[in-house]
């Protein structure tokens, strides 16, 4: 059995180590299931910068500050620390050393992730850290503004939606067997005022190529992008 840590295996495509992909897209687009899929056939990292929006307003809940006061988590923003592991196959997020991942999902965190990562000071630090990790490279990053903020020097830009009903069932189902109807609502509830911020509103990034992966498999969508990263590569 080939046991090397995932970040060190040989790329297993044309695709040279160094190699940044972000995809880009709302809420149920099938983002994060492509990218890791993605990252792992082409022996990259991975990175959800959505999950450090939520540990963060995890931490911020905990904390007992208001998420409808700017000021009050700006404040608060520098405190937690937030460790992203980047394995595809395992991705972990701990804020200060404990295990969140399963906590940032729940109902409390995703009511209130859009009013948390709205603050400037909130998205300042997490890009530092986006940054931080991005720079070494040989990764998949996922989020909202990924190839016009944090790795506007991606090699490959991917734009992903889908429509609202698709979106909401893969969701509903990726959490269980949640209620298509109210989870289509809460997602719509969070386009809307992830849309109309003026810190980095959800926009298409200059130079991605959009999929709508409405009526296309998990793994038709994962071999589009790698055939796009392929096809970027060969004409470097
Ligand atoms: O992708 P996910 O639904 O987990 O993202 C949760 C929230 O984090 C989004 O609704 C958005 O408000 C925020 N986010 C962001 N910028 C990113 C990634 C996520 O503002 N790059």
């Amino acid at each position: 059995m080939d046991d090397t840590p995932v970040g060190l295996r040989p790329v297993s495509s044309a695709v040279t180590p160094s190699y940044v992909i972000a995809i880009d897209g709302p809420s149920g687009a099938g983002k994060s299931s492509t990218s890791r899929g993605v990252a792992d056939r082409l022996g990259l990292r991975y990175l959800d910068t959505g999950a450090m929006f939520r540990a963060l307003t995890w931490a911020v809940l905990e904390a007992g500050v208001d998420v409808t006061d700017a000021d009050a988590v700006a404040a608060y923003a520098a405190t937690p620390l937030l460790v992203s592991g980047t394995d595809p196959l395992e991705p972990t997020i701990e804020v200060d050393g404990v295990d969140v991942a399963e906590a940032i999902r729940g109902a409390a965190v995703t009511a209130g992730v859009s009013q948390v990562s709205a603050v400037p000071a909130v998205r300042t630090r997490l890009l530092e850290m986006q940054r931080a990790i991005i720079r070494l490279g040989s990764i998949v990053v996922v989020g909202r503004d990924i190839g016009s903020v944090g790795a506007r020097e991606a090699q490959v830009k991917v734009s992903r939606t889908a429509d609202a009903q698709a979106r909401a069932a893969r969701r509903a189902a990726e959490e269980g067997g949640a209620d298509v109807a109210a989870t289509r609502a809460s997602l719509l509830r969070r386009d809307r005022v992830d849309s109309a911020r003026s810190a980095a509103p959800l926009t298409m990034p200059e130079g991605a190529t959009h999929i709508d992966t409405t009526d296309f498999t998990l793994e038709e969508v994962i071999a589009q992008v790698v055939a796009l990263a392929e096809a970027a590569e060969a004409a470097s």
